[in-house]
C-alpha cells in the first residue's frame, strides 16, 4: 500500500507532459486520481491506463479551462466520477497544473487577447477551481500550483505567461493562510525547462542548448517535478505550507 492509500487526487491537464507524470506518480502511491484533460481524451485515456496498469486508480474528467463556468465544469465532473467510485466527493490533492503559454512572444508583439486567454487559463482558472474545490478539502488536504522558474529568471519573451505564473504564486502564499486552519497546505513548485512531450524534445541541438541552463547541464524530466509534486502531497510535507519550491534543477542559480 502506497503512502497516498485512501486519498482522492485531482490533478489539471494530465493527459500529457508533467501533469501526467504527476498523476501517474500520485497513482503508484495510493491515490485514486483524477486525470483532467482539455482537449485531448485520448491522451487522457491513455494516462487513466498506465495508471491502472501499474495497479492504481484513475478516471478521466473534461473541462476547458479558460472560459466561462470551466471551475463549475471540472468540480462537477470531479464529484461525479468520484462518487461512482467511492460513494463520496472528498479530495485530498488538487494539482493546479494546466497552463497555456505564449512561447516565442516578443512583448511588443502580444495581443489583448493573447495575454486574457493566458491569464484565463493559468491565473484565473486555479483561483476558481480553489474556490470550489473548498468545501470539497478533507482535513489535512494538499493544493500544489505548478508555477515556473520565470518567475525569477527574465526572458522578455514570456513575459505575460510569467506574469500568471506569478499570479498563481500569491494564490499560494495567501490561500496558505486562508487554509492552514483546516490543516491544508497550499504550495507552489517552479519547474525549469522539462521534457513535455513536445516536438522540440526531439531535436538533439535545441535539447543540448536548452540544457545549459540548468547547474546539471541537463533539462528536467517530468518525473523530476513529479517527485517533487509527490513530497509535497505526502505526510513527509505536512509542516510545509506557503512555500516555492524551486524544482528547475539549478537553473536561478545562474553561471
Ligand atoms: P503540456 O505538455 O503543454 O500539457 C498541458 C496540459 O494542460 C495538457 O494536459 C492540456 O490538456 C492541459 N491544458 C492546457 N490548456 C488547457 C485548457 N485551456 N483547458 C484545459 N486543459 C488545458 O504542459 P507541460 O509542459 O507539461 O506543463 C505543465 C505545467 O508546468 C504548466 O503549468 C506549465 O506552465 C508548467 N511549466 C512547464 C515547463 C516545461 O518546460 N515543460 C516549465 C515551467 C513550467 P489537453 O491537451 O487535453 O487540452
Amino acid at each position: 500500500m502506497g503512502n497516498l492509500a485512501g486519498k482522492t487526487a485531482l490533478v489539471t491537464g494530465s493527459s500529457r507532459g508533467i501533469g501526467r507524470a504527476i498523476a501517474v506518480r500520485l497513482g503508484r502511491d495510493g491515490a485514486l486520481v483524477a486525470v483532467h484533460f482539455g482537449e485531448n481524451e485520448a491522451a487522457a485515456k491513455e494516462t487513466v491506463e498506465l495508471i491502472e496498469s501499474d495497479g492504481g486508480k484513475a478516471f478521466a474528467v473534461q473541462a476547458v479551462l479558460g472560459i466561462p463556468g470551466d471551475a463549475h465544469e471540472l468540480i462537477q465532473a470531479f464529484q461525479n466520477g468520484a462518487k461512482e467510485r467511492t460513494g463520496e466527493s472528498g479530495l485530498d490533492i488538487l494539482v493546479n497544473n494546466a497552463g497555456a503559454t505564449t512561447l516565442g512572444t516578443p512583448p511588443e508583439e502580444i495581443t489583448p487577447e493573447e495575454f486574457d486567454r493566458v491569464f484565463a487559463v493559468n491565473a484565473r482558472a486555479p483561483f476558481f477551481i480553489v474556490q470550489r474545490a473548498l468545501p470539497l478539502f478533507r482535513t489535512g488536504g494538499r493544493i500544489i500550483n505548478i508555477s515556473s522558474g520565470l518567475t525569477r529568471f527574465a526572458n522578455p519573451d514570456q513575459v505575460a505567461y510569467a506574469m500568471t505564473k506569478g499570479a498563481i504564486e500569491q494564490l499560494s502564499l495567501h490561500f496558505a493562510r486562508h487554509l492552514a486552519p483546516r490543516g491544508i497546505t497550499v504550495n507552489s513548485v517552479a519547474p525549469g525547462i522539462t521534457r513535455n512531450g513536445q516536438p522540440v524534445f526531439d531535436i538533439p541541438e535545441a535539447v543540448e542548448q536548452m540544457a545549459q541552463l540548468s547547474a546539471f547541464k541537463q533539462v528536467g524530466e517530468a518525473e523530476d517535478v513529479a517527485s517533487v509534486v509527490a513530497f509535497l502531497a505526502s505526510d513527509d510535507a505536512r509542516w510545509i505550507t506557503g512555500a516555492f519550491l524551486d524544482a528547475t534543477g539549478g537553473t536561478l542559480l545562474g553561471g
